[in-house]
């Protein structure tokens, strides 16, 4: 099979809405962009055994892959127009292009955004995807709008990612829908993109949690020149990570693991109301764990304990 119709075969669908004039087959795709909007974009490479495991399921592998890049567009409050793939493969491998293709497709449909085009190379398997999404112009959120006394909210529950990759690896036992929960959180995170959309006006600065709470937590306090203190009693964690876990455990995980992509963001005190309705009127699950300070530092209201990413957050170089 050549590139063409490995393309044609596995990437390539029809079904083109007037949002997307043209998709995959020319040098370019073309998208239309809404008046007053903005296009917001981030790409994400995932290369075999430092991001995912070579054996892996190929169809979880590409689900992980769209829905993560994702997470980032519902951290910037974008909503998902389309996006790219630049796919470098070993050899040709119709069963895995198969499952990953499936995996591919079902996550565009999942969250209509559809696959508009990509490269094709010969190498070490590696996976990037740009995402393309869309905001009202101006509206979008970011990392350094915090400001002293903002409430600091996450979404969900934190440490799941951290305990999942423990099962994953094997070092760590549990029931069959614990188990179940946990890796279904690993390979299909759900991007917390209705909340971000919700989040525009409301949030001074959001992020999503792929570093670690703590270390995601940092980034929006450097960026905003502040610091932050958190009740770690109030930490959100799931029923199987509270069940398998003490206490240390578990709180260890919810601070400094990452791959939970749950959104951290802050909310001036001006919006309090607003966002307590929204918790209360709309079910969001979203949980206040401490608020914005002046000092630049990360630390714990109880103990003022500095509070610090450990060794967890992975870093490349
Ligand atoms: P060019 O050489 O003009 O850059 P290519 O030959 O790389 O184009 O690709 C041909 C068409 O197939 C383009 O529309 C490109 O976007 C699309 N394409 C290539 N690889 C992929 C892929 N892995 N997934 C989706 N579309 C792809
Ligand atoms: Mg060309």
């Amino acid at each position: 099979m050549n590139e063409f119709e490995l393309i044609n075969r596995y990437f390539k669908r029809g079904n083109f809405s007037s949002g997307l004039p043209l998709g995959i087959g020319d040098d370019c795709a073309v998208v239309a962009v809404p008046d007053n909007h903005q296009l917001v974009m981030s790409v994400d490479t995932l290369v075999s055994g430092v991001h995912f495991l070579e054996n892996s399921d190929p169809s979880l592998i590409a689900q992980r892959a769209v829905r993560v890049a994702l997470s980032d567009l519902a951290a910037m409050g974008a909503e998902p127009l389309c996006f790219t793939l630049a796919l470098t493969i070993p050899h040709v491998e119709e069963n895995w292009l198969r499952g990953f293709s499936n995996g591919l497709h079902k996550t565009a449909d999942e969250f209509e955004c559809e696959l508009v085009g990509g490269d094709t190379t010969r190498g070490p398997l590696t996976i990037s995807i740009q995402v393309q999404g869309l905001v009202p112009a101006g509206e979008f959120l970011c990392r350094d709008g915090a400001g002293v006394g903002d409430m600091v909210c996450v979404s969900g529950c934190l440490g799941d990612g951290a305990a999942a990759l423990e099962l994953l690896r094997g070092d760590l036992k549990m029931g069959v829908s614990a188990s179940r929960y946990l890796s279904d959180r690993f390979y299909r995170p759900t991007p917390r993109l209705d909340l971000g959309k919700k989040l525009r006006g409301l949030a001074s600065a959001a992020i999503d949690i792929s570093d670690g709470f703590i270390a995601d937590l940092g980034h929006i306090c450097k960026a905003s020149g502040v610091g932050a203190e958190l009740d770690v009693d109030t930490l959100p964690v799931s029923e199987p990570v509270f069940v398998c876990a003490d206490t240390a455990q578990w709180r260890q995980w919810a601070l400094t693991g990452g791959d939970d992509y749950e959104l951290c963001f802050t909310v001036p005190q001006r919006n309090a109301s607003q966002l307590s309705r929204m918790i209360n009127n709309q079910g969001l699950d979203i949980t206040v764990v401490g608020h914005i300070i002046g000092e630049r530092e990360i630390r714990s209201a109880m103990s003022g304990e500095l509070l610090t990413q450990g060794v967890t957050g992975y870093q490349h170089f």
